[in-house]
């Protein structure tokens, strides 16, 4: 056995087999670049599903967790602390919501946006029992009250029953969310751009008739931007681009840059009709390393104007998706936005994945058959190129 072998099988004795995890170690990173324990390099369109936004080891991001780390690294709620307020303050300012609540993951964001969601409509309604619209091929993490709203029948069943009242509508089909309102509906949940449903998009025309029935039955609308924002689609947030504003919007991945942090913002109207001291709490939400981070990772994003960068690099990555279209007969479609894609393939996508990782070339899936891909926002066209040049040998070996 290699060195690598004796590695995996020694780990695997003790880590609870939740994960199927491709036999790589990796042990370090630069820029988009990752690097195995064999010294083996790899291309990163993955980025730790979406997370690591300034790709590895970023100088600037560094400098700014060391120094926090020696300053002080946790408090607890039951205080303030200097980061917490920067961190609060740039997440306002780029969501162009009013108020924000820091959590330790994107399901617990999602946990948060759907509490708020309830206790807006009880204390408005003065009774519980209110019921939530969620969407078909919709993904909202792993936890009872996520999955709840998660529209994959494979992730739910087990578990069976969730939350109770929630109703799911189709994505993009207008009629099928009125066919799902009633009168006890207190929120809609969905993703401006649908991640691991298969790279999906939202309608313009969607999105704002679903805007106009909240408004008109005071339904709390929550965009779940867990994947799509932070700058991955072109805009700090996707529905920034589609002009419609939620009432409730999570987010996670990218926001920290590669440590564990999510948030729910809401605007002042949910703030002040809903979730009030002892409602809610986290123990490690928003502690003084991740707000470092989530403050850093913003400045330096409006620094160095790395989500412009995504929007003007995103047709350069789309003509290079749309190539593999039209080169090979199993790739059927491209589907996306910004550094958000995804290819549709007949082959299976795991087979691909494998062997782009043989390639040098690390890429993700979503579902069966897409294989998506989010790679680093400062990630260049020469990086692209690079990406194009791997991902065409592996296809070339599907040909044969
Ligand atoms: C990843 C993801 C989640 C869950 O986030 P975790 O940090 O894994 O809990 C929720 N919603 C969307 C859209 C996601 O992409």
């Amino acid at each position: 056995m290699s060195e690598k072998e004796t590695y995996i099988d020694e780990a695997e004795k003790y880590l609870f087999h939740v994960y199927n995890r491709f036999p790589v170690v990796f042990e370090r990173g630069e820029g988009v670049r990752l690097y195995d324990t064999d010294g083996k390099e790899y291309l990163d369109f993955g980025s730790g599903i979406g997370v690591m936004a300034l790709g590895y080891g970023d100088e600037e991001y560094r400098q700014i967790l060391k120094d926090q780390i020696d300053r002080i690294l946790h408090t607890s709620n039951l205080f303030y602390h200097p980061p917490l307020k920067a961190a609060a303050k740039a997440m306002v300012k780029v969501s162009g919501m009013d108020k924000v609540f820091f959590t330790n993951s994107g399901a617990e964001a999602v946990e948060g946006a759907l509490k708020t969601a309830k206790k807006y409509a009880y204390l408005r309604d003065g009774v519980s029992g209110h019921e939530i619209i969620a969407m078909g091929h919709s993904f909202h993490g792993r936890t009872v009250g996520s999955l709840s709203v998660t529209g994959s029948e494979h992730y739910r069943e087990p578990f069976l029953p969730l939350m109770e009242g929630v109703r799911f509508a189709e994505f993009n089909n207008i009629d099928s969310v009125k066919e799902q309102l009633t009168d006890r509906t207190c929120a809609i949940i969905l993703e401006p751009v649908q991640g691991e449903g298969g790279l999906y998009p939202a309608k313009e025309s969607f999105l704002k008739e679903i805007r106009r029935i909240c408004d008109e039955r005071d339904i709390l609308l929550i965009f779940d931007e867990i994947q799509c924002g932070m700058g991955r689609t072109g805009s700090m947030f996707a529905f920034q681009k589609f002009g419609v504003r939620p009432d409730i919007l999570t987010c996670a991945k990218a926001m920290g840059a590669g440590v564990p942090v999510g948030a729910f913002l809401v605007t002042d109207r949910v703030a002040e009709a809903s979730l009030v001291p002892g409602d809610h709490g986290t123990t490690y939400g928003g502690n003084p390393l991740v707000c470092a981070a989530v403050a850093g990772t913003v400045d330096i994003m409006e620094k160095r104007n790395i989500v412009g960068r995504v929007a003007e690099r995103t047709p350069y990555f789309e003509r290079i998706l749309d190539s593999f279209v039209e080169r090979y007969g199993f790739v059927t479609a491209r589907r996306g936005m910004g550094f958000m894609q995804g290819l549709v393939l007949t082959i299976p996508v795991g087979d691909v994945i494998r062997r782009a990782l043989d390639h040098g070339l690390v890429l993700l899936s979503a579902g069966s058959d897409v294989l998506r891909m989010l790679p680093p926002l400062v990630t260049t066209e020469a990086d692209m190129d690079e990406m194009a040049k791997r991902l065409g040998r592996v296809f070339d070996e599907f040909e044969k």
